[in-house]
């Protein structure tokens, strides 16, 4: 179905973009306090980089590795997910740390449950007038908003916002981030080196690689690694085709660990343009627009980690709708 065809006649009290942890927080918030809100998302799947990929009998979580929750908001959040089986300690990856289960993105899906998510709607121009905030696909008008948070990755968010709310446009212009390559392997043969344990490392190809079957909850006869390349590096390599960068994660890992591996049957790479945030916005640009009607949020307002994503939207919806106004 394309997106005019499922277009809501309906003026939504906010509309979001983005189904990430940040515009999932806002939803909810905003949800419960009794506001209509619809999210546009132009991914395919729910949660933006918490994010599981599915592929030949493989599964690959190929964002996130694992969150966090310190803060009261995302604690809550995060019990109860965990009381419904959506979310596991992950000792091995932290003390403190978290993975979504049985995948990663089955935070995000329980985050999203009973909430209004049009995905594959890549919104391309934002348009104001008569008090309303219209979103626009290649195709024409797909929603229109009271109010409008936009909770794409700071570049992405800047363009959106340019013709709109300058000033927020600026605001993403202040953050910056690393890229991060990642290779997923699948293997026919079950029989892998005895390896359980994630390999974390700060410089060098390899920043950061695990088994699939490692992972609390997981299918432990799928063998399927994940490699994520260290920033500098990803930053170096860019402009590579997947293709070559596959097989060097592959054989970085493999020297890393001093392991040898036979022939994967899958081989992908994954660029991820704006993973992880190295400097977030300026601490004193404005997060909305003085009249309220439009507000900015994400991993890039507060920090670089699923936990500052979710609080960032979180905070944002309440000074949306005028309660707890602090950003
Ligand atoms: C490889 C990698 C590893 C990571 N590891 C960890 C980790 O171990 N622990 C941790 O805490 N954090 C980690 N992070 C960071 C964490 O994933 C992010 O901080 C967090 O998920 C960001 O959430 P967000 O909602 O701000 O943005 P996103 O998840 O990026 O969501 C933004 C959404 O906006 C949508 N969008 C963008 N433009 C448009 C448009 N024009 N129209 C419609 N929709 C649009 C996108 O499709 C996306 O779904 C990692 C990130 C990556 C990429």
């Amino acid at each position: 179905m394309s997106s005019r065809e499922t277009l809501d006649p309906r003026i939504a009290d906010i509309v979001i973009i983005g189904s990430g942890m940040a515009g999932l927080a806002a939803a909810r918030h905003a949800h419960a306090a009794g506001r209509s809100v619809c999210i546009l998302d132009k991914g395919r799947r729910i949660g933006g980089r918490v994010s599981t990929r599915r592929a030949d009998g493989f599964t690959f979580n190929h964002g996130a590795q694992f969150l966090t929750a310190r803060q009261p908001d995302f604690i809550s959040a995060c019990d109860s997910a965990q009381d419904a089986g959506a979310l596991r300690p992950w000792r091995v990856a932290g003390r403190d740390a978290f993975c979504g289960a049985p995948t990663m993105r089955d935070l995000p899906a329980f985050l999203g449950e009973g909430l209004v998510i049009r995905q594959q709607v890549e919104i391309t121009v934002i348009t104001r007038d008569d008090g309303l905030i219209t979103f626009h696909d290649a195709n024409g008008p797909v929603a229109r908003g009271r109010q409008a948070l936009i909770t794409a990755p700071a570049p992405q968010a800047a363009r959106l916002l340019e013709p709109v709310a300058r000033e927020l446009a600026a605001t993403a212009r202040s953050a910056a981030y690393a890229p991060c390559w990642t290779g997923m392997y699948g293997f026919a043969d079950q029989d892998m080196p005895d390896i359980t344990g994630p390999v974390s490392a700060d410089s060098g190809p390899v920043g950061w690689a695990c088994w699939e079957s490692g992972r609390p909850g997981a299918d432990a006869g799928a063998a399927a690694l994940v490699v994520q390349a260290a920033p500098d590096w990803s930053e170096a390599q860019l402009e590579r085709d997947a293709g070559s960068i596959g097989e060097v994660l592959l054989a970085a890992w493999q020297d890393l660990v001093g392991a040898s591996l036979p022939t994967p049957t899958y081989d992908k790479a994954h660029r991820w343009r704006y993973a992880r945030v190295v400097r977030p916005a300026d601490a004193d640009a404005p997060r909305q627009t003085a009249d309220g009607m439009i507000a900015i949020a994400g991993d890039w307002i507060a920090g670089a980690r699923v936990e500052d994503a979710f609080m960032s939207g979180h905070r944002a919806m309440s000074s949306l709708l005028g309660i707890n106004a602090k950003v």
